[in-house]
């Protein structure tokens, strides 16, 4: 009997079975774009090994206009459709199934050619959209109707349309970017034309025996998006012209509200998809947020969707449903929703990968095999980089010990963990637990290592981490003044009155501590909606809340402070750093930028500005909290270095520099699968 009955259940689509209920969600990783095909192949070969029930590749365009920017993977040419053969082939001989999106960025489209159906720009994008005439609307539709023919020809078993995010026919919807007047605009049942004539034209095409997946935006959280009942129109006639399934798209790429960030609750729009249950007679996947088997069992005995979307945690493991049809559930890497390696690098151009797992989009790239020889090795440190090393040297084969002076695994991600909204954080740690304890690893905590315990090992990788940067500000000994670590540890009162010196990754961690109190709104998802203004679309067009966010009222009165001049936040991840900015703004932060740290004192916190060091300011406060970065601590390297004992140093003890749990783990798997 397994843990999840129903996740695990097979789907009859009528012609075709699916497996399970798992779809592994489209993701950009920027795969298709490297050329690289045998890379490709191996990524969603090894999802399907892993017993995905369905795959849907990242977007691909139909024409130059709509691709999301130039060089925009596509599928125009015999050579398009022999290289995507490489990766259907692959997953189909792993047991898998995989339809192609066909994704039309439409006004989102990077590039001055981008067409939409009225010149509007998007608040998110460079270039204000060309205006489609009828020639070209019939050139869009003939365009996705052959980018889905060869698809077929490519060996998917079918294509998913992509109709949801803002993207080209989700544009056509709604009258915020659907101005025109022909029969394309106007009335809703011409704002739906395009969308329903292109699912009507494919599927004449593609014949009945190929899947065809719709994704429809359910909830759009822009201003004067769709109704309720114009979703439920709409999938009425997806359905009718020939959909096999409707997947379910959540909120604009322009929308301020977070839809896929770690502070969003978990299957925080499954609500959304539930609505339009019994509507349609096809089956509905829901999305968003669901990142475990058991969220993924609830989420379907709870009757929201016939099928769940996970994207990014088939990225953290590609065993996601095998594990859970072996009932290990707890061995599966989970996906904590920081964006860091995969949307963060998607926007900056670089290859996808997953920070809980670097070896995702790397399937050909780093290799974890067996060694040839056995070797004893040590790892100072269970912070991300050791963990990291550990777990990869013992799948290698290896003996490892790993040390740790603290008397639990994790090091700073136990204290992220303490943030509200980084409750992910959580069942990270465990899973280092859980895989440390399968693994074999000697876990020695609680002591710290010194340069003889090391000795006789074959191998010592040092990951002590860091300490914090002492900022040298006069009066930053007084009682007053405390560190992050204290601060999120909970060993210190903290006043009514913060300043926070810094606002890196971590100040920015310690306001959003600070300001709250009581339950975290990701573990509330009604106090979530409440504080972001989203409401049920069938009471309020697109699911706006009409009064807005209505925030709670912040614990304490927090300033953070900066010495540069730029916006706060700005190094923060491109996709999250706005969530951050935008929560410490509806908690009435203060952002006090361009300062001179004068001096501490019992009123609290002397500040200057400018290089005359003018405007001399006090922020008067209880307490103020020190965030200034981090050094490496690297004690331990220095003394074996001393004795002439060689080691390999990694993470925060290494560059602590912009370090995170990224860089770290990457360099710890690398390193191990070096040894
Ligand atoms: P950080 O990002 O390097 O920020 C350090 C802050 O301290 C900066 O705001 C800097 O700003 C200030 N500072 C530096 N030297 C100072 C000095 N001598 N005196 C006073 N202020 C000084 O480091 P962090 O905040 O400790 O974060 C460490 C790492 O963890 C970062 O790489 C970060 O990305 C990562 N992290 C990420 C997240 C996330 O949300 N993705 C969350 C937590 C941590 P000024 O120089 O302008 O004063
Ligand atoms: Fe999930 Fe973060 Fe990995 Fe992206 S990088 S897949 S959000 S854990």
């Amino acid at each position: 009997m397994t843990d999840y009955p129903t996740l695990l259940a097979p789907l009859d689509l009528g012609f075709t079975t699916l497996k399970n209920r798992v779809l592994m969600g489209s993701m950009h990783t920027g795969l298709e774009e490297t050329g690289d095909w045998n890379r490709v192949a191996e990524f969603y070969a090894a999802r399907a090994r892993g017993d995905v029930g369905l795959m849907v590749t990242g977007g691909i365009a139909p024409n130059r206009e709509g691709g999301v920017a130039p060089g925009a993977a596509a599928m125009g040419s015999q050579k398009d459709i022999d290289n995507h053969a490489i990766a259907t082939e692959r997953v189909h001989a792993a047991g898998g199934k995989i339809c192609m999106q066909i994704l039309h960025a439409g006004r989102y489209s990077f590039s001055p050619e981008c067409v939409a159906p009225s010149p509007i720009k998007s608040p998110i994008s460079l270039f204000r959209p060309n205006e489609l005439d009828e020639d070209g609307i019939e050139k869009q539709i003939a365009d996705i109707v052959s980018t889905a023919l060869n698809a077929q020809k490519a060996g998917y078993d079918g294509v998913e349309i992509m109709g949801s995010e803002g993207y080209f026919l989700n544009e056509f919807l709604v009258t915020h970017t659907n101005k025109r007047t022909d029969r394309w605009g106007g009335s809703y049942e011409n704002r739906m034309r395009l969308p329903v004539e292109v699912v009507r034209r494919v599927r004449e095409a593609v014949g009945p025996e190929f899947i065809l997946i719709y994704r429809l935006s359910m909830i759009d959280l822009i201003p004067n998006g769709s109704t309720h009942a114009e979703v439920v129109q709409l999938a009425q006639a997806v359905e009718q012209a020939g959909a096999t399934i409707i997947n379910t798209g959540i909120g604009w790429h322009e929308a301020r509200i977070p839809t896929i960030a770690t502070s969003v609750p978990r299957a925080a729009f499954a609500w959304v998809t539930k609505k339009l249950m019994g509507k349609v007679g096809i089956p509905l996947i829901t999305s968003n947020r669901i990142n475990t088997p058991d969220v993924g069992e609830d989420v379907l005995v709870s009757g929201c969707a016939d099928m769940v979307s996970m994207a990014r945690p088939m990225l953290a493991d590609a065993q996601f449903v095998a594990k859970a049809m072996a009932g290990q559930g707890d061995h599966i890497a989970p996906c904590i929703a920081c964006n860091q390696a995969c949307l963060d690098h998607t926007f900056g151009g670089k290859l996808s990968t997953c920070l809980v797992n670097p070896r995702a989009c790397n399937e050909t790239e780093l290799v974890i095999e067996k060694a040839e020889v056995v070797k004893s090795v040590a790892v100072v440190g269970a912070g991300p980089a050791g963990l990291s090393t550990a777990l990869a040297a013992a799948e290698r084969g290896h003996k490892v010990t790993l040390f740790d002076k603290a008397d639990r695994i994790g090091g700073q991600l136990n204290m992220a963990k303490e943030v509200p909204g980084k409750e992910e954080f959580r069942g990270f740690v465990d899973w280092y637990g859980v895989m440390v304890a399968e693994a074999g690893i000697t876990l020695k905590l609680g002591q710290e290592a010194g340069a003889d315990d090391l000795a006789g090992f074959d191998e010592v990788v040092i990951a002590t981490g860091v300490i914090p940067r002492d900022p040298g500000i006069k009066g930053q000994d007084g009682a007053n003044v405390v560190n992050y670590i204290d601060v999120l540890r909970g060993k210190v009162k903290v006043g009514a009155r913060v300043a926070i010196i810094g606002a890196g990754g971590i100040g920015f961690d310690v306001a959003e501590y600070l300001v709250q109190e009581g339950v975290s709104p990701t573990l509330d998802l009604p106090a979530w909606m409440r504080e972001w203004g989203v409401t049920d679309p069938e009471i309020q067009r697109s699911g706006l809340a009409p009064e807005g966010p209505q925030p709670h009222a912040p614990a304490r009165a927090v300033t953070l402070v900066q010495r540069k001049t730029e916006k706060h936040g700005k190094r923060l991840g491109k996709t999250t750093g706005w969530i951050h900015r935008a929560t410490l703004k509806m908690m009435q932060v203060e952002f006090v930028g361009g300062a001179n740290y004068e001096r501490i004192t019992d009123q609290g916190l002397h500040v200057s500005f400018g290089e005359a060091r003018e405007n001399p300011t006090l922020i008067a406060v209880d307490t103020i909290v020190l965030c200034a970065g981090q050094v490496p601590e690297r004690t331990l390297a220095d003394a074996l270095v001393a004795k002439g004992v060689a080691c390999h140093v990694i993470g925060g003890a290494d560059v602590a520099a912009e370090l995170d749990a990224k860089r770290a783990i990457d360099q710890g798997t690398r390193l191990a699968a070096g040894l």
